[in-house]
């Protein structure tokens, strides 16, 4: 008898690009979960306006992405936030986190706290333009059309 060969370890680092369900039958972006930045300022938030082309392309979120394997929440939320944005993401503050963990999957929300609300330049194709919205007026008639995703979980985050 011969032992079943051992399955190739995955290399920490490696991207986490792909599709993933979770226990909950739902079909998730990231194979190790998902993690964005929140970043909070005063009454302001800052949202990302996502590209036509991409999932739900049109809607307001925040910057956020596919996990690598073995990275952290923290490192992966401040990654995707400056591949998608000139963000200086070195000075944010994390003051809070929300996982939302759905077996087998999660969305972790990094927030962070900003000493300023300045303007934010783009970078990259994955957005049309970052903007800071009062807090106040997410998920309201009057605020901006937002991510599914976001809008589910921000009653929740907002409170945090
Ligand atoms: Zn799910």
């Amino acid at each position: 008898m011969t032992a079943a060969p051992l399955p190739e370890p995955i290399p920490t680092g490696s991207s986490g690009d792909g599709w993933q369900y979770c226990a909950q039958g739902h079909k998730h972006w990231g194979l190790y979960g998902a993690a964005g930045l929140l970043v909070r300022s005063g009454d302001l938030v800052l949202l990302q306006h996502r590209a036509l082309w991409s999932h739900h392309g049109g809607t307001w979120g925040i910057p956020g992405g596919a996990r690598h394997y073995g990275e952290s929440a923290e490192s992966a939320a401040r990654r995707e936030a400056a591949e998608e944005s000139e963000l200086d993401t070195g000075p944010l503050v994390e003051t809070a986190r929300f996982v939302d963990d759905h077996g087998g999957w999660s969305y972790t929300t990094v927030v962070v706290c900003a000493a300023a609300a300045l303007p934010v330049a783009i970078r990259g194709g994955e957005s049309v333009e970052f903007s800071w919205f009062p807090a106040a007026s997410l998920g309201t008639p009057e605020g901006p059309q937002l991510h599914p995703g976001f809008a589910a979980s921000w009653p929740r985050v907002s409170t945090l």
